[in-house]
């Protein structure tokens, strides 16, 4: 059982996020090769291995301070679109967060929400644009549903994390009307969008660190 999740587990997240985006680099990059300019695992492995390197001279104590450290690294260590939408998402989810070493469901599910409205105020993003939002909003809509239900923390973030996976799928036939994408018009059909495919991977990440996953 799962019903709260501290900065530990939170750091820990991060850290698996860190390892995904290098173990997937080859396939983000292939994604963004087909419908941009194939920097997307570069762009996020650097960002990522940024964030670790800031982390490792000392976590945190709070959650606030560790998400809103996430976020600055990314706005200045890359340089695409994606760079300034995840460290938006970081940040806002900081803000909320607050000073503090544990949140409960509610807590996570607020704080994920607005770093979801963050992505949105920054790039304008609507469902079906073909961009991580299509993986994100799911995501937290499904953590929302299954926490009110009274799902355990745990279970309900294994469940946006399916959401998410699904939200990527769904992009397969879209056509892209945001970001580099948008430029190939119809040609954009027929491929995963890149950014929704990192999305999946941060919230597996995050429902395996909840769950304490090996
Ligand atoms: P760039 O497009 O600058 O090369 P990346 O390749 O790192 O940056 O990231 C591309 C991803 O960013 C896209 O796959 C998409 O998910 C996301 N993205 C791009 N523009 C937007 C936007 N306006 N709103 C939301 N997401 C966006
Ligand atoms: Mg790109």
């Amino acid at each position: 059982m799962t019903s709260t999740i501290d900065t530990a587990a939170l750091h820990d997240w991060i850290s698996r996020f860190a390892t995904a985006m290098t173990e997937k680099r080859e396939w983000l990059t292939e994604l963004d090769s087909a419908i941009g300019d194939a920097d997307h695992g570069a762009n996020m492995a650097r960002g990522m291995a940024a964030v670790v390197e800031k982390l490792s001279g000392g976590a945190p104590d709070t959650i606030d301070d560790l998400l809103k450290g996430v976020g600055m690294t990314l706005v200045s260590s890359v340089g695409g679109a994606s760079g300034p939408l995840y460290g938006t998402f970081f940040l806002r989810m900081g803000v909320t967060a607050g000073a503090v070493a544990t949140l409960d469901g509610a807590g996570l599910a607020a704080a994920l929400r607005a770093g979801l409205d963050g992505i949105v105020a920054r790039g304008k993003p609507a469902a079906g644009d073909k961009t991580m939002y299509d993986a994100m909003a799911p995501a937290v809509d499904a953590l929302d549903s299954a926490l009110a239900d009274g799902t355990d923390l745990g279970a309900a973030l294994g469940g946006a994390a399916d959401a998410a996976a699904a939200g990527r799928d769904a992009t397969l036939p879209l056509v892209a009307r945001k970001g580099r994408a948008s430029y190939l018009g119809e040609r954009s059909a027929g491929h995963l969008d890149p950014g929704a495919a990192s999305t999946a991977i941060l919230f597996e990440t995050l429902a395996a660190a909840a769950q304490g996953a090996d």
